[in-house]
Formats: structure tokens, sequence, C-alpha cells
């Protein structure tokens, strides 16, 4: 409880503090307000204590003024005591002393928060008195305070029976008003700072010199000298003029003081009117003050407002000066005699000008000779000048000028009214320089240095002005073969590498008016101008795939790589950039699946070729999901033992619409999605499965395609699918084309050299068709060669057949490899085979491809039907 009361008085003590003003303010303003009562009451004795003037009020409201709402009744209270020991003082009569104190303290509580609601509308840091609009408020509130404060009081004074209410009221809202206006911002000005400012220490003496004249001249008139008074005014008026609002209320005041003193004295102009009664007396002072109210105020609210826009003005200055001086142009004005009005620091740095050429005043001519002399303007002094000035031009306008040291400096003119000119001077060189790089940037491939795809298209779209034939042209589109294989294998410096010196052989092959570009990844492009006829195209085409198939050189390594391009001729197929770019990439699209190294102009069927194609990748990719492929096994006759030594497993799709498809039609699409991974991989596993139920004996053969040797792990792969069916890797036949050992030879040769030491075999497919290097024959390690079809075909009709079938076969045997004849059809071609010494035969002739289930059935019927004496037994 002791505890709880402790904190509740302490609680007390923290709102009176706070309501408290401070011991001094307190002191100040209780002497203050009570001599000034007492000294207004004393000299009004005669007139009913009603005072002519009313300081007091003023006090209080300066008191009110510079110190927080929360103090507010604090001091009112410590008023109401001073007003009422001041009458009392003066022999008044106590109920009438407490009604005029309480009248007397409310009316600075209503000018008080009257200025308090002012300065919160406006919201603005203003100081008090320092505005013409918050001088009006200030009377107005002044004068309505007064006027209800007086209402109160002679109400209060007349129902006791002290004075008569309608002349009392009269008096008393003069006095009070002119007493408020008078003595609060006299006050103000000496306690605000910033009013303070208005009169410096030096302009005291003034003031106090100033105050003792129209004193003076105020007592002389008032003791006799009655011309004298008509000075005061002027003087009053100038006193204003000089020192502002603090002169204005000290000049009053030093009007008012002799006047009231005399005057209630009894001595002086107004009391000497012979039929003047006490009461005209007051109101002719009032008056009299009044007048010196009027004419020192609005002087003082004119210089007050004068002193605040001035004040703002030197701060808007002082800002825009900052901002001329710290800004990164130049900056400099001429008048309409192209004089320099002004210039920032900038300027003059910009050019390195001397102080003269800085100066006011200085010529634009000077300037312009300068710059001439410098060589920072190498059109003549006449047209250099016309630059700077922008003569006779009243647009705003820019001009560069490309100065000695290599800097540009961009200037920007803006014409003034009076025919004069501002210009802003920016060094723009490392600007223009940014906006050089961003555009290269943006139109260029930064590896290659030629122009990009973006770049490449809007050159088309704007055909070479020279050459009379410029709307014949051809659009090269030129894929790098097995770039990807290149950049996985060398790296991606390596590379990078390659792309860069394709990318200068293309410049180098390039004539004038043809543009290379790199479209991207592999691709590039070339718009060949000026062409006489398609044949030119090709030519071009030709010379391109040439010069690109040359080796490169790679960090030592030398490499092979080749082209392949799409040509779109222009007009023939089409004239809009976008379309013939399109079509050249068909067309190499379509090249492309023809094989490596090769080109092709553009034909309209290509368009829907691509579709299918895409219906077709579509299509596989379920295919593969749904397993909608089968093998199919082709025999393969042993010559020697007369028995079928193997089976090649043939893959075939059962389409759900269309029935059974032939490799021909899926393959080349499975291996450029790289769909052949998981399709090959299929057969393998599939074909070594079937083949493990087999009788023992017949090999199964699997075909391989290039793209199972770039990509996925082959070897692995192979290993899991004879693990899985536990099938003999000997009894495993793997064919390959030639085309896998145009690639990466060394690691084809690895992989090769590891499936043979599984105990796979490994045989060449196709032989004959393709680029037939003999030298494969020797580094890779085949153990059959299986000749193509084609010539099996023409065995009996050709001589040349026959005699290419006939070196193969002697080189096979020679290098102990057995051979395959494909496609063997009839018994004549078997016939000559079989005597050439051929070891196996594959064809319709000994058996079409059949599915798996048929295997073990045609194993026996062969072996009872084509063998009955032989030993060897296939069942
Ligand atoms: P290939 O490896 O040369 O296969 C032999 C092709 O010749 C087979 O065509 C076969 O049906 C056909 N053929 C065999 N004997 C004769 C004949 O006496 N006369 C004629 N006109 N044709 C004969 P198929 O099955 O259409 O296969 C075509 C090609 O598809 C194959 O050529 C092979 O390169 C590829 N291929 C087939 N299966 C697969 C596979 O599982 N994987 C891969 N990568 N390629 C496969
Ligand atoms: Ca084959
Ligand atoms: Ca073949």
């Amino acid at each position: 409880m002791a505890e709880e009361t402790q904190a509740g008085d302490q609680k007390w003590i923290s709102v009176i503090t706070a309501a408290a003003p401070p011991l001094s303010t307190a002191l100040i303003l209780f002497l203050g307000y009570f001599v000034a009562a007492a000294f207004a009451l004393s000299l009004t004795a005669q007139a009913g204590y009603i005072a002519s003037v009313w300081l007091a009020g003023g006090i209080l409201l300066v008191a009110f003024l510079r110190s927080s709402v929360a103090t507010w009744p604090v001091l009112l209270v410590l008023a109401v005591i001073a007003d009422l020991a001041a009458s009392l003082l003066v022999g008044g009569e106590p109920i009438a002393a407490l009604g005029v104190a309480v009248a007397d303290t409310a009316e600075p509580l209503i000018v008080a928060a009257a200025m308090g609601l002012y300065r919160d509308r406006r919201a603005e840091n203003m100081p008090w008195f320092a505005s013409g609009r918050w001088m009006i408020w200030f009377a107005l509130a002044c004068i309505l305070a007064a006027a209800v404060a007086a209402s109160f009081g002679s109400g209060w004074l007349a129902i006791l029976g002290e004075a008569p209410f309608a002349s009392t009221w009269q008096t008393w809202v003069v006095a009070d008003a002119v007493g408020l206006m008078i003595v609060a911002p006299l006050l103000f000005s000496w306690t605000e700072p910033a009013l303070r400012q208005t009169v410096s220490s030096a302009r005291m003496w003034e003031m106090m010199a100033f105050s003792c004249l129209i004193g003076g001249t105020s007592c002389f008139a008032f003791t006799g000298g009655l011309p004298l008074l008509f000075l005061a005014f002027p003087v009053l008026a100038l006193m204003t003029l000089r020192l502002g609002l603090p002169g204005a209320t000290a000049g009053a005041f030093a009007i008012a003081a002799p006047a009231m003193w005399f005057t209630l004295h009894g001595t002086g102009p107004i009391s000497g009117v012979p039929h003047f009664d006490w009461l005209e007396r007051i109101q002719f002072l009032q008056l009299y003050l009044l007048a010196a109210v009027v004419c020192a105020l609005p002087i003082a609210i004119v210089l007050a407002q004068r002193e605040a826009l001035a004040a703002r003005l030197r701060q808007q200055g002082a800002i825009s000066n900052a901002a001329v001086e710290n800004m990164t142009q130049g900056l400099c004005a001429f008048d309409a005699t192209n004089r320099l009005i002004t210039c920032n620091r900038r300027y003059a740095e910009l050019y390195g000008l001397p102080e003269e050429l800085t100066t006011a005043g200085s010529l634009l001519a000077d300037f312009v000779a300068l710059q001439v002399a410098a060589g920072n303007c190498r059109d003549g002094l006449e047209r250099c000048h016309a630059a700077c000035s922008g003569e006779g031009n009243s647009e705003p306008g820019s001009t560069e000028l490309a100065m000695h040291d290599g800097r540009l400096i961009e200037i920007h003119r803006t014409p003034l009214e009076d025919g004069g000119w501002i210009a802003t001077h920016e060094d723009v060189t490392e600007q223009r320089r940014a906006s050089r790089q961003i555009a290269y940037l943006a139109s260029h491939d930064e590896l290659t240095g030629l122009i990009n795809r973006a770049a490449f298209r809007e050159r088309l779209q704007t055909p070479p002005a020279s050459g009379g034939r410029s709307e014949d042209f051809a659009i090269h589109s030129i894929g790098v073969d097995r770039f990807k294989e290149v950049h996985d294998t060398l790296g991606q410096a390596l590379g990078d590498e390659l792309l860069r010196q394709v990318g200068s052989r293309l410049r180098k092959v390039a004539r004038d008016g043809d543009v290379v570009a790199r479209l991207g990844g592999d691709e590039f492009a070339i718009f060949q101008c000026c062409m006489e006829k398609r044949e030119d195209a090709g030519a071009f085409a030709a010379q391109v795939s040439e010069m690109l198939a040359q080796p490169y050189q790679l960090d030592g390594q030398e490499i092979m790589v080749s082209a392949t391009i799409g040509i779109a001729l222009a007009p023939l197929d089409g004239t809009g950039a976008v379309e013939l770019m399109k079509k050249s990439e068909l067309a190499l699209h379509r090249a492309k699946a023809d094989g490596p190294a090769g080109f092709r102009f553009f034909e309209p069927g290509m368009d829907a070729q691509l579709q299918t194609r895409r219906v077709l990748e579509a299509e596989l990719r379920a295919a593969i999901q749904n397993g909608e492929f089968e093998l199919y096994y082709q025999p393969i006759l042993n010559l020697e033992t007369n028995s079928i030594g193997s089976f090649e497993a043939l893959i075939r799709w059962r389409h759900p619409t269309r029935g059974l498809v032939e490799p021909a039609h899926f393959i080349p699409a499975a291996e450029a999605t790289g769909l052949i991974l998981p399709m090959g991989e299929w057969a393998m596993r599939q074909a070594c499965r079937e083949a493990a139920a087999w009788p023992p004996g017949p090999k199964v053969a699997v075909n391989l395609s290039p793209v199972q040797f770039q990509k996925g792990n082959l070897i692995a792969m192979v290993m899991s699918a004879l693990a899985a069916s536990e099938l003999p890797p000997a009894r495993l036949q793997l064919e390959i084309t030639e085309s896998v050992l145009l690639g990466n030879t060394d690691a084809v040769r690895a992989a090769l050299v590891q499936l043979r030491a599984l105990g796979v075999g490994i045989s060449l497919d196709d032989f004959g068709t393709g680029y037939s290097s003999l030298s494969y024959l020797s580094t890779f390690p085949f153990d059959r060669i299986k000749i193509d079809r084609c010539f099996v075909r023409d065995l009996c009709a050709r001589d040349a057949s026959l005699a290419i079938v006939q070196a193969t076969l002697e080189l096979a045997n020679k290098l102990g490899m057995a051979t395959t004849a494909e496609g063997v059809e009839t018994a004549e071609q078997l016939a000559i085979l079989r005597a050439e010494g051929c070891t196996d035969i594959q064809g319709y002739y000994i058996g079409r491809p059949f599915p798996g289930r048929g295997v073990v059935d045609m194993l026996r019927r062969h072996s009872l039907a084509e063998r009955p004496g032989r030993g060897r037994a296939t069942g």
C-alpha cells in the first residue's frame, strides 16, 4: 500500500513538474505583469481604473507563446494573482477586481489559442510575427480577444455598479487591443532569435537613438512644444523602415509612454482640451496611440514580408549556386551581344580556360578564337562560332566539338527571351564509347567477332545499295558437323577456338558485299550478294565446304571437321529476310539428314518434310514408351559349314495405325534426336535375351549406330546386356558402318578394342559404300567385312562390281577376316560368291528377316533339310 501511494505521489509530482514553468519565467511573468498592471492602473485612478493602454496582457501573451500548453494553467493563475494584487494596491474593490482580473487574463489566452490554431493550420515552421498574414491574424485575434474580455469585464463592473457599461467597454477594447499589439511583438522581437537577427548589435545604438529622439520629441510636445508632436510620426516611420518590427514597437512605445504619462497627469495637449471629460481624454489618448500603431505596423509588416522573401531567395540562390558549381556539365550564359554573363567551374575546366575568359563580360569571340587555336574546332572560326552560339537559331539545339585530345564535347544551347542564351557543355567521350560498345555487343558475336543473328537479319532487310542486281542473292546456312563432339571431347576452350577459326575462314572466303554471321552455337550464315545464276551459289557453297574441311590446328592437335550447308535463293525462294533465313535453315536441316559434308538448295517440299519429321519424332518417343518395337532376324549362311552361322537382328516398328515400319523410315530421325540411344539399347538387350534362348551355335548380329559411339556408354551397355541375358560374348557380333570410324578415331578404336577384349565380334557393315579407306581395315580390329548389297546386285551385270567383290574378298582373306555378302537374291550370285571364296551369305535367297519366334524352327528345319549327313548339330 505504502509503495502504491508513493508511486501515486511520484506520478503527481511528475505531472506537476511537467506543467510547471521554469522558476525564472514564472518570476519574470509575475513581476512583469504586476508592475505593468500596477503602473497602468496607477495612472488611471481618476478614470475609474480604466487603463488607457493595457500592457500587462501583452506580457502574459508572450509567456503563453513561449512556453508549452501544459504550463498555461500555472501561468494563468500567477497572472490572476498579480492582476488582483495590482488592483488591490491601487485601492480597487476586491470582488470587482477579481472579475476584471479574470477578464484581463482570459484575453491573452484567447489570442494565444487563436495564434496556435493559425500556426497549426499553416503547418509551417515559420517564426511568430514574421509575415504579413501573421500580423493580420494576430491583430484580428487581439481585437476579438479584447472585445470578449471587455464584454465580460464591463458587464461585471456594471452589475456591481462600479462603472458604466458602454464607455467602459469601448475604452477597454482599444486599451487592451493596443496593449497586446504593442507589447507582444516588442517582447517577441527581443526573445525570438529569428526576429532578433533583423536588429544587429550595431543597430542597437540606432534603436536607442531613435527611441530617445521620439521619446524626447514626445516629451517636448506634451510639455509645451506642441508642433514637435507631428515630428514623432515621420521619425517613427523612418525608425520602422530601418529597424523593422523591433523598431516599430520600440518607437510606438516611445510615443505612447510620454503621451500616457502626461495626459493622465493632467498636462499636455489632450488634457488641455477644456471641455473633455476623463473618458473623452482617454479615448483621445487611445486614438493617438492607435495612430502610432497604425503608422508603424503596416510598414513593419511589409518589411517582414520582404525579409522573408529575401531569405527565401537567398536560400534558393544558395541552392542553385551549389547545384551549378557541382554539376558535371559545364554551364555558361551569354547575353544578346555574346558577352559572358556567368559560367561555372566545370566550364573553365573542360576547356582549360584562363581566368579572363570566365569573368563576366568576356567575349564569346575570344573563347572561340582560343578553341580554334588549340585545334579543338577544325571547321574554322566562323563555323565554330556558329556552333558554339547557335547563331540565328531561336530553337534549343545541340552541337559537338571534337577536341584535339580526342574528347568529344556536346554543347546544348537554350535561347533566352532577351536574345541571350545559356549552354551546357558535357564531355560525352566516355558515354559515346560505351554506347558504341553496347551497340557492338548487341549486334556482334563476341567469340568470332562476326555479326549475330539479329544483326544479320537486319542487314538482310536492308540489301546493299551497291550493285544493280542486289535482289539476286543467296543465304547460306552453315552448320559445323560434329561440333558438339569436338566440344565434348576436347573441352570448351578448344571448341571455342574451332569456332573462331571457322569464323575467320568464312570471313576469308566471303567477297566484297557478302556478309558473314554466326547465328549461334555451331551455325553460321553467309549472305552471298550479286549472284548471276543458281550455280554460283552452288559453287560458293562447295568452296565454303572445302575451305572448312581443311584440317584445323587446335592446341597442337590436328582436327578435321566438315560443314553442311543449306541454301536459299532470292528472289526465287522469297524476298523477306526472315523467310529466306528460315528456308536456308530448312535446307540445312535436310542436308544434315542426308549426312555430313554436303549442301542442299531449299526445295518447296522441305517445309512439309520438316513437319512430318516433327510428327515422326513425337511418335517415336511414344513408341519407345509403349514398346512398339520388335526384332526380326535374317539368317546368314556359312558357306564352309553350309549351316546358319548367325542371324542379323533388324529392328521393326509395329506402328499402331501404319502397321510394320521398316528401319529406313525411322532410324535417321532416331539418330538425329538421340532417340537411337534407348532404341539401340533395347535392341541390344532384346537380341541378347532372345539369342540366349536359341540352341547353342548361331551368333546374333546387332547393328550399332554412330550416335551410340558418340553418346552414352556403349561398353557398359553391351556388358550389361550380355550379363543380363547370360549370352556368351562370343555369340554376339556387332555391326558398325564406316561413318562410325569418321568420328574421334582414337576413342572409337579404344571402344572397339575393349569390345573385342570382351570376346565380342565386330563386322564392318556396308563395305564399299562409304569412304572405304583401306587403312581402316588395318587400324581397327574387325573380324568380318560385310560387302554391300549394291555390289552383289550388279555382280552378274557389271564387271566392275565383280572386280570390287573379288578385291575385297582377297584383301579380307589376306587380313584373316571373314566375309559376308549382303543381298544375295539368286543362286547365280551365290555361286559366284562361293567360287570367289566368300565365307558367308545373307539375302532373300537364304531367307528374309522374320520374327524371333521363328528362329528355333528355322534352325531345326535347316539342320534336317539342308545338311542331313553333316556332323555339326545346330539344335
Ligand atoms: P543393314 O544393316 O545393311 O541391314 C540389311 C538390310 O538389307 C535389311 O534391311 C534387310 O532386310 C535388307 N536385305 C537383306 N537381304 C536382302 C536382299 O536379298 N535384298 C534386299 N533388297 N534387301 C535385303 P532393313 O531390315 O530394312 O534394315 C535397314 C537398315 O536399318 C539396316 O541395314 C541397318 O543399317 C538398319 N538397322 C536395322 N536394325 C537396326 C538396329 O537395331 N539398330 C541400328 N542401329 N540399325 C538398324
Ligand atoms: Ca547390318
Ligand atoms: Ca549392310
